[in-house]
């Protein structure tokens, strides 16, 4: 991007942080001092953060952050942009600052794969007795992912450990490579596979974040585009190709742009374009086109009965 006025970052350390009610409030306010708006997590066991300001605010936030000793190894990826990627600030302390659920924690720094570079990655991803794991989420899968990747039917980063488990004969006998956005999911799950009894566990060191802008490797067997927890949604890896993964979730035709289900009980994320966002009401089933409470209705100042008359139509055309 050219001329660009803003960077997002993406950034987290696995670190002990003593006070995290007391951390949170104080990095908080320091953030809307210097006007970034973002995600940002903390617990005793480090940072996990995302956030978006101008050139000037994000230099100065990174410097920030960096000459606090615990936290001069961090890694900053920094992508640029025309403006924010987040409409407020927040800094949460957590329990863990990725979920993974687990009776028994893992510390990364004493349990967790090996660390490959995108380069070495891109080679041992092409090793026939290899399989890559995504240890992403199902519909971040299902916007892009490493070409053969094996995709896991979960919604929630908590449940992937049970997930393996159930379908431990896909890994019998096989390297495995995991990989995910930043990097952090796979620094405890990597450790969880090792934990689990699998000999040969590797990771995606820096995530697909730095796999995409890696010199050498440009992101090549990327399919699609990479999921992002902010506005922008989704973001290009592959410099390449661009294969398009994505399937409209009304059609199957090629799609890479998400949209939320109508129905606020139900707010799964759906793959549409913009004419069967309209065609079928922004809502995944006809049990939620006919939710009381359906916003795409509710914006366009639908009424029953032009609702109803909406619905038959689909219908009619199935
Ligand atoms: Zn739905």
């Amino acid at each position: 991007m050219q001329n660009h006025t803003h960077n997002v970052l993406l950034y987290y350390l696995y670190t002990p942080i003593e006070d995290p009610e007391t951390f949170a409030a104080e990095h908080l306010a320091a953030c809307k001092e210097l006007g970034l708006k973002g995600r940002i997590l903390v617990s005793k066991e480090g940072i996990n953060g995302t956030c978006s300001g101008t050139i000037e605010q994000t230099e100065a936030y990174m410097e920030m952050v960096k000459s606090d000793s615990r936290f001069s190894d961090i890694i900053f990826k920094i992508d640029a942009a025309d403006g924010h990627a987040f409409k407020k600030m927040h800094v949460r302390p957590k329990k863990e600052i990725v979920h993974l659920g687990l009776e028994e924690d893992i510390n990364p720094h004493e349990l967790t794969g090996t660390y490959l570079e995108p380069a070495e990655f891109y080679k041992r991803m092409q090793d026939q007795d290899t399989i890559v794991l995504d240890a992403r989420n199902d519909y971040e899968y299902d916007l892009g992912h490493f070409r053969g990747a094996v995709r896991p039917d979960v919604e929630n980063f908590r449940d992937l450990p049970e997930w393996v488990r159930e379908n431990k004969e896909m890994f019998e006998g096989k390297k495995i490579l995991t990989y995910c956005t930043g990097g952090i999911r796979c620094e405890k799950f990597s450790g969880w596979l090792k934990r689990e009894g699998f000999e040969d566990v590797a990771q995606l060191h820096g995530g697909i974040a730095t796999y995409g802008k890696d010199p050498e490797v440009k992101g090549q067997l990327w399919d699609g585009q990479m999921y992002v927890f902010d506005e922008r949604i989704a973001v290009p890896i592959n410099q390449v190709e661009h294969v398009v993964v994505g399937k409209d979730h009304f059609t199957g035709e090629p799609c890479e742009r998400y949209v939320n289900c109508a129905n606020p009980e139900c707010n799964k994320k759906i793959l549409a374009s913009e004419e069967n966002e309209h065609k079928y009401m922004r809502s995944c089933s006809d049990e939620c086109r006919e939710h009381p409470r359906n916003r795409y209705a509710f914006e366009h100042g639908l009424t029953g009965a032009e609702v109803q008359e909406r619905l038959d139509a689909l219908k009619e055309t199935v």
